[in-house]
């Protein structure tokens, strides 16, 4: 794994001449780790630059989260770019629409298994039940570490019965236990689905993908994407199947305004460009 930065004269070529798509996970890479989802909140700063980023020729931007779609869309509050909430099992974006569809039942599962959960939760402190529509998540970022035990065996507890017979998935975040569907979609396979649109190569420009995320799930988009784009991890180099790295989110930052710096205005390049040929 290296440090991005170490290879930034041998990428910058390839992010200036390509269409990049760049694909940002939300906690922990675009806004730093909050105690709470609620306290999570994105930087004027980040925004804005977003927001240029988006208006660039030869850019685009989706956000990829295990947040709710209404969520993501919410904290992060930008016109004309793509979101994924779920990750993946929702996408909305300019022209793109995608709902997974979900085996009968499920919702039903996930009711009841919602219901048993807040009972063995109750007396848990700081932990967090938070239902996402097609995704049930249990925080355990506030409880004290001795009780961390307590809140897999409550959840374990909760889904052991629906297991066997493959109702529900389970999957395992940052501080965080997940009830999913039980369908094959993933962070990696929405990523790849949306690469199959043909708006992000209307020209037939090479398509550079960029993957930046910091959490279990992103590794899905990072085997999806090996040698396929650009794959980042965000944090201590480690067991990530991604090709590089950055520190934090204060490095994602400067490497968007990197990228932004690359890429021109939409609608206003060739004008430039002229004026600069005279
Ligand atoms: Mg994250």
């Amino acid at each position: 794994m290296r440090y991005l930065f170490n290879d930034w004269s041998k990428l910058r070529g390839g992010l200036e001449n390509s269409r990049v798509v760049l694909f940002l996970d939300y906690d922990g890479t675009l806004a730093p780790i909050a105690d709470t989802p609620d306290k999570a909140v994105i930087s004027k700063e980040a925004k804005g630059l977003l927001r240029e980023l988006s208006k660039k020729r030869g850019c685009r931007l989706a956000v990829i989260s295990g947040r709710s779609l209404k969520d993501i869309k919410g904290v992060v509050g930008l016109k004309d770019i793509i979101y994924s909430g779920n990750h993946g099992l929702e996408i909305d974006g300019p022209e793109l629409k995608f709902k997974s569809v979900v085996p009968s039942g499920f919702k039903e599962t996930a009711g009841k298994i919602k219901l048993d959960l807040l009972k063995r939760l109750a007396g848990i402190k700081g932990v967090i039940l938070e239902d996402k529509g097609y995704t049930l998540s249990v925080h355990y970022r506030l409880v004290k570490k001795e009780d961390i035990h307590l809140v897999k065996a409550a959840f374990h507890g909760a889904v052991i019965r629906y297991l066997a017979g493959k109702r529900v998935k389970l999957s395992y975040g940052k501080m965080v236990l997940e009830l999913k569907p039980p369908v094959e979609w993933d962070k990696g396979k929405s990523v790849m689905w949306l690469l199959t649109r043909r708006e992000f190569a209307p020209g037939g420009d090479p398509v550079l993908p960029v993957y930046i995320g910091d959490d279990v799930t992103d590794e899905d988009a990072f085997s999806s994407l090996r040698k396929k784009g650009l794959t980042v991890f965000v944090g201590k180099p480690g067991k990530s199947g991604a090709e590089y790295y950055l520190k934090g989110h204060r490095d994602v930052l400067k490497f968007l305004r990197m990228v932004n710096d690359l890429k021109r205005e939409r609608g206003h390049g060739g004008d430039r460009e002229r004026k600069r040929a005279l």
